[in-house]
């Protein structure tokens, strides 16, 4: 919680926030700037950094003030100097317990509640991942605030911008809680540097509660292609590769002659032709690489939610109104079965 004196000192400030310019109203900017303080939930896995959750330092650095790192596992000393080094930190607050090791919201939640009491922090950050998805909405019930979901963008330390209706509308939220919990669009705030900081490191409150639940196993998907979230190159299938056997068949080596991800649509997904963590769009996965490439995937709302702030889409349909086509840079209306392994023979030629 922000202690009494801190609550009144922002209030104070926020009154002086008017739209005005002058010396009083640069004065103020910058005292609300030194009063806010950002905890951004990193996340590790198997004693190493997760880079890709950086992008909540990035936002903490958008809001401005004070930015402290938070990370929990076992030998998490590893996992906390690599965080030190990430610009923009100042503080890496550390818990060594394997309990946080996987990260199960039941056990981590309150992990969190107590460290951000002690640290009187006035926004924590996370990403929109499975983990803060998990996490985040259990530490504003125990806080009783409202979360700020899968945010897009910053207007200031109470306003944020947040696409609704599947990336169909934008809408700008804001909060008048004392402390913000946000979760951010991956895709939306790149990761800040992982070198250049000297941040200190200290350790955590762990309260150290009986897990209710326990970690049983996982079943990873391992792969040698880039990891889908964050490709630059996308390759996508979709229920017109009509199964299993073709679409490892026409879209895999395209995706090795590109170097890029696999991705699919949720029926592809659901016919069995790509695994589940394949999926793009409002249900699976959100991502922006440099270039979208999809073969007969029709390009409904749900999965354009997924993939339509990519940079370059190129889409390969056999029905030329087919919607994916309203969005696609590049189009090719064709019978993906000749016209994928066509380009794939011609990029390995390159
Ligand atoms: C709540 C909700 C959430 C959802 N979430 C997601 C999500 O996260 N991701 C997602 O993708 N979907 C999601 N969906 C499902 C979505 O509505 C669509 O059903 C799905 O995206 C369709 O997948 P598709 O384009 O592969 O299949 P289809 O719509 O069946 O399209 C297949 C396309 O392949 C083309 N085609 C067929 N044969 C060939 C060929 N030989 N050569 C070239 N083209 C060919 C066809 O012309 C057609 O355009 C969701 C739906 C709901 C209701």
């Amino acid at each position: 919680m922000i202690s009494r004196a801190g609550a009144s000192a922002l209030r104070h400030v926020r009154s002086q926030l008017r739209p005005r310019t002058g010396p009083t109203y640069v004065a103020s900017v910058s005292a609300l700037t030194r009063l806010l303080s950002s905890l951004a939930v990193l996340e590790q896995r198997d004693g190493k950094l997760n880079h890709s959750s950086l992008g909540a330092v990035t936002a903490a650095q958008k809001l401005g003030g004070s930015i402290t790192a938070f990370v929990a596992g076992s030998n998490i000393k590893g996992v906390a100097e690599e965080a030190a080094k990430v610009a923009g930190i100042e503080k890496v607050v550390a818990v060594d317990n394997g309990t946080y090791d996987k990260g199960l919201s039941e056990s981590y939640a309150p992990l969190l509640v107590e460290n951000i009491k002690k640290g009187e922090y006035t926004h924590i950050i996370a990403g929109h991942t499975a983990f803060g998805k998990n996490l985040m909405p259990r530490v504003a019930a125990l806080l009783d605030v409202q979360q700020v979901s899968d945010i897009t963008g910053i207007e200031n330390e109470k306003t944020f911008i947040r696409p609704i209706y599947a990336g169909n509308a934008i809408a700008t939220v804001e909060s008048s809680d004392n402390i913000k919990i946000i979760t951010i669009r991956g895709t939306a705030f790149a990761a800040a540097e992982a070198e250049g900081g000297s941040a200190s490191i200290e350790d955590g409150v762990d309260p150290k509660s009986e897990p209710s639940v326990e970690w049983i196993s996982e079943n990873l998907t391992k792969s040698d292609r880039p990891d889908l979230a964050t490709a630059g190159k996308v390759v996508s299938g979709g229920r017109g590769l009509k199964s299993k056997e073709d679409f490892d068949k026409i879209m895999l080596p395209l995706a090795d002659a590109l170097g890029a991800a696999v991705g699919a649509s949720r029926a592809a997904v659901d016919s069995g032709y790509a695994d589940n963590s394949l999926q793009v769009g409002q249900t699976g996965k959100v991502v922006a690489p440099q270039l979208y490439l999809c073969a007969g995937i029709s390009g409904a709302i749900q999965h354009l939610a997924g993939m339509k702030d990519s940079k370059v889409i190129a889409a390969i349909n056999k029905d030329a109104d087919a919607p994916i086509f309203q969005i696609a840079d590049v189009g090719l209306v064709g019978d993906l079965f000749d016209k994928v392994p066509e380009l794939t023979e011609k990029l390995n030629k390159q």
